[in-house]
């Protein structure tokens, strides 16, 4: 039974693989994220995909194998919907419905999205500023849904170096203007998991109130993002690394929320 806020003082981490594979996989990855502390599983069901020749997805397959780790774990589960005509679909099986860097601008599907009631996790375009980032959450609350968790992901600069430009700035500005939750997801910012670690510690000292992260049992045979994604040990030395940070950012919000009531989008999910 999923009951827990995304928003509050609880640091909240999504983690799980990029694309849904297989359940046996899936449901390990769910027991593993989990006993680290993890609240949200993250996998995707239906893939954009930067090449038409990739591999898109198990769609209703995956769905499926989500809600069983659900089952399996407690763990709340966030997928991407990519069209309007799937959102009723992903929004039985999802407890958050995530909506693509690619699809941010996608207004009938926010539309629909929101329509569903179901909590949208929406990430940033990669070529799109913080006002048109907002914007899209705008059309989301004024289709009646007001539980949206913004996501920063790394968009596109002149820099090749990494696969995106981790706006670690963007993070903090949001936090100052939007009274909405944000994530950061290092992993599609980074493109390289040696520096995912990094990406997610300057994620929290920027003031994020959560993380999005690819985990894979062995990313060099995943069918999406391996390069990006972390193992079980590199997972594991990773929380363990930001251990400190999480506790200074709870510690310095005590302090703010002193005399302030209960803070956050509270999730009560698919499952409950
Ligand atoms: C993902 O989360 O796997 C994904 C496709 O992310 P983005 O939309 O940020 O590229
Ligand atoms: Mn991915």
């Amino acid at each position: 039974m999923l009951d827990f806020a995304v928003g509050g003082d609880e640091f909240v981490t999504m983690a799980g693989p990029c694309s849904v594979e297989n359940e046996r996989q899936l449901i390990a990855i769910a027991h593993h994220v989990s006993q680290r502390g993890a609240r949200i599983l993250r996998g995707g069901a239906f893939k954009p995909r930067s090449s038409p020749y990739s591999f898109q997805g198990l769609g209703l397959e995956g769905l499926k194998f989500l809600a069983a780790a659900r089952e399996e774990t407690g763990l709340a589960i966030v997928t991407e919907v990519m069209t309007e005509d799937d959102v009723p679909l992903v929004a039985e099986y999802a407890d958050i419905l995530q909506i693509g860097s690619r699809s941010m601008e996608n207004d009938t599907l926010l539309e629909a999205a929101a329509r569903s009631g179901r909590p949208i996790l929406l990430k940033r375009g990669m070529v799109a500023t913080i006002a048109d980032l907002l914007r899209s959450a705008q059309l989301i609350l004024s289709n009646g849904n007001r539980n949206i968790i913004l996501c920063e992901r790394g968009i596109r600069t002149f820099e090749t170096a990494m696969r995106n430009t981790f706006d670690a700035a963007g993070i903090a500005l949001l936090k100052q203007i939007a009274h909405l939750p944000v994530i950061a997801d290092p992993s599609h910012a980074a493109g390289r998991r040696e520096l995912v670690p990094e990406l997610a510690r300057i994620g929290v000292a920027a003031g994020a109130d959560g993380l999005l992260v690819e985990v894979h049992p062995n990313p060099e045979m995943a069918w999406s993002d391996g390069e990006q994604s972390l193992n079980f040990a590199q997972f594991d030395s990773m929380m363990s690394m930001l251990g400190p940070w999480i506790a200074l950012r709870q510690a310095s919000l005590r302090e703010e929320n002193l005399g302030q009531g209960e803070r956050g989008l509270h999730l009560v999910g698919a499952s409950g």
